[in-house]
């Protein structure tokens, strides 16, 4: 469920109608709804009620806007971050550092340092080399760095290849058949309070099953380590959830995977932790988008050519996504489309040969689901600045994100003296 809806034929994002933001911020435009981020971190929660208090910390990759987080953090959330920059922005967005989770298989010694310094919840360690690093360091500063040990439990997540992770060939966690081992020893560390265990196989998995899985694999390795005499205290069961992309498409809801989770974990006597990112904000956020012509082509489909792009929206040129397009005012009538960027590349493509809400000229446009993976992933191809980001509460909006025009990105830029001719 989310909250943007057709209103007397214009479509709403809560109460707000969507051509008042393109209007006041201009397009393209992220536009995300808060009680859509709230309902989803309550019924996230709600579906681990049976769970003896878990831990619940907000994938910041998936959608690091200070806003978006400090909707979170009022929730209740903590943070999985992945560098030193979402470190600084989960803490600034009131996140408390003791529920912030570093996750990433290539921290840098400075990362790590910060990461101590802040006195962060856990390290997700992903290597033997990574462990042995911060300990080091945590001995230098005098502490002990909670962590947990990623394994890769070689199991096929039956999603795109770019976003899983849980297969041997993989870059992320170490070896299971290794990782008792790699535990022992590192536990050994003065520096580290090894505790638990950690596992994240992937993204937008529409399967419960490789999940369960790998999360088999998890609970016999917690049974050899302690019967091998370790402590383990925690267990981080990471993301990945998928979501709908098309209208009508079931996806597994959070209860289902709660009800697995609360099954496959029992007895584990470990406080659970969990990872989620786009099941949380994917569907609470559209990007808003102006046509800017439609052009003929030949005896196909015309090709709409919409003011966001590839560079505001990467997912279908990255990995082939699916984005549902609808007309912000439709009319009834219908139409098979190309829908396409402007940039100078074929690969701004959102979608050929779509049947959707017929446009034109000037009509304004979503693409539905960009909650996640959406603006953090934008980039100023092209020299098209860096996209604005819009929250909507009730019957009121602000700007989250400013648009960087091209030209401040260009300030950022030197000629050195030397080639002046
Ligand atoms: C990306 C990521 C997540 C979040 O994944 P979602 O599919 O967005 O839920 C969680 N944990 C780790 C370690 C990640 O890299």
């Amino acid at each position: 469920m989310d909250h943007f809806q057709l209103r007397d034929g214009v479509l709403h994002a809560e109460d707000v109608p969507l051509p008042t933001i393109a209007e006041e911020v201009g397009t393209p435009v992220y536009v995300y709804s808060r009680a859509t981020l709230v309902r989803h971190a309550r019924v996230f929660r709600e579906a681990l009620s049976g769970l003896k208090n878990p831990h619940i910390a907000f994938a910041v990759k998936s959608n690091p806007n200070l806003a978006v987080l400090r909707v979170l953090a009022n929730e209740g959330y903590g943070a999985d971050v992945v560098s030193g920059g979402e470190l600084t922005r989960a803490l600034k967005a009131g996140m408390k550092a003791e529920d912030i989770v570093f996750s990433g298989v290539g921290k840098t010694h400075a990362e790590l340092q910060q990461g101590l310094e802040e006195g962060i919840g856990q390290f997700n360690i992903e290597s033997e080399e990574e462990g042995y690093e911060l300990a080091a360091i945590a001995r230098r500063f005098g502490k002990r760095a909670a962590c947990a040990l990623r394994v890769n439990p070689d199991v096929d997540a039956r999603t795109h290849e770019k976003i899983s992770t849980g297969k041997r060939e993989n870059k992320f966690g170490v070896p299971l058949d290794r990782a008792a081992e790699i535990y022992a020893a590192l536990a050994k560390e003065e520096g580290l309070d090894m505790r638990g265990i950690a596992v994240h196989i992937g993204s937008q998995l529409g399967d419960l099953e490789p999940l369960e899985t790998a999360f088999g694999k998890v609970g016999a390795l917690i049974a050899e380590l302690r019967e091998a005499g370790c402590s383990v205290t925690h267990a981080d069961l990471g993301g990945g959830l998928g979501v709908p992309y098309k209208a009508g498409e079931e996806f597994p809801p959070p209860s289902e995977y709660g009800a697995m989770v609360a099954r496959v974990t029992q007895g584990w006597d470990v406080q659970l932790m969990f990872e989620p990112g786009r099941v949380i904000a994917g569907n609470a956020g559209v990007l808003l988008t102006r046509v800017i012509r439609s052009k003929r082509s030949g005896n196909g489909p015309p090709f709409l050519v919409v003011d966001a792009a590839m560079n505001d929206l990467t997912r279908p040129a990255m990995y082939g996504a699916w984005h549902d397009f609808e007309a912000v005012e439709p009319t009834g009538q219908k139409a098979v489309q190309h829908i396409v960027g402007p940039i100078c590349e074929t690969g701004d493509t959102f979608a050929m040969d779509r049947e959707c809400d017929a446009l034109a000229a000037g009509d304004l446009a979503v693409f539905r689901t960009a909650g996640a993976y959406g603006a953090t992933m934008a980039s100023s191809y092209n020299s098209r600045g860096f996209v604005a980001e819009v929250l909507v509460d009730g019957d009121k909006f602000a700007i989250v994100a400013d648009r960087i025009a091209a030209s401040a990105i260009m300030d950022a830029e030197r000629v050195p003296d030397w080639l002046e001719g």
